[in-house]
């Protein structure tokens, strides 16, 4: 299998140095997704077969302190317990990022403490209801995303929900409201979205969105007894 490599990075696994593995594929196709080539599956010039991966994660693993797996989507590849139970091995945590519509695969995981990640961050990018508009593959994303959201809940793990802030009020307080119920305690960071690649090049076209409008809905989660948090 072929992914993408980021061999540092010091922003995608909270207090941790981490390489970064991207996984090709995803069942969404959010318009303002700025992995165009992982999700459309393109090949690329800097995708490298997985071993080629792993052998850097283990030479770098006294410089690393976890890996992230990311895409794309990673739960998708029936090979990922196996790499995560590789990965722990080799003492470095693991991070997965999800957009949560494959519980399957995340049940599995967490079924055992080898294949279990040490960390998740789940997207919550709209209302469940409006999933539908960025399914592509996936079928009833709306009770995957619900799945999803409450394995992690009750798994006991640190975990994070993230959620995109766009200029012309794509996501909205009505949004923030209808997914409240599927986040805990936990921290839900709004960031803010910026135009550049994007799968639709029309969001291309969009301006950034701004501190103010990620402040607006943080306040909004923090309002429904959430952490709501606008990291800068
Ligand atoms: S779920 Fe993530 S990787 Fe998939 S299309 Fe949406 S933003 Fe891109």
């Amino acid at each position: 299998m072929k992914i993408s490599l980021r061999k540092t990075s010091l922003v995608d696994y909270p207090g941790r140095v981490a390489g970064v593995l991207f996984f090709p594929g995803c069942t969404l196709r959010c318009p303002w997704c700025h992995n165009r080539d992982l999700v459309l599956g393109n090949d690329h010039l800097d995708f490298i077969f997985l071993d080629e991966a792993l052998k850097h994660l283990e030479k770098r693993c006294a410089v690393l302190g976890g890996a992230v797996l990311s895409g794309g989507e990673p739960t998708l590849y029936e090979e990922l317990p196996e790499l995560i139970q590789r990965i722990k091995k080799l003492g470095l945590a693991v991070k997965i990022d999800t957009n949560g519509m494959e519980p399957a695969m995340l049940e599995r995981l967490l079924d055992a403490e080898e294949t279990a990640p040490d960390y998740i961050a789940l997207d919550l990018k709209v209302a469940p209801w409006r999933y539908a508009f960025l399914g592509h593959t996936c079928e009833d994303p709306e009770n995957m995303l619900a799945a999803s959201a409450g394995l992690i809940r009750d798994a006991g793990i640190p975990h994070e929900f993230r959620t995109l802030v766009f200029p012309h009020k794509f996501v909205t307080p009505e949004d923030i409201e209808s997914l409240a119920f599927l986040v805990d305690d936990a921290p839900w960071y709004f960031r803010i979205f910026r135009p550049g690649n994007c799968l639709d090049p029309a969001w291309n076209n969009l301006n950034a969105a701004e501190f103010r409008d990620a402040e607006t809905l943080a306040k909004y989660a923090q309002a429904l007894g959430k952490r709501g948090m606008c990291p800068l």
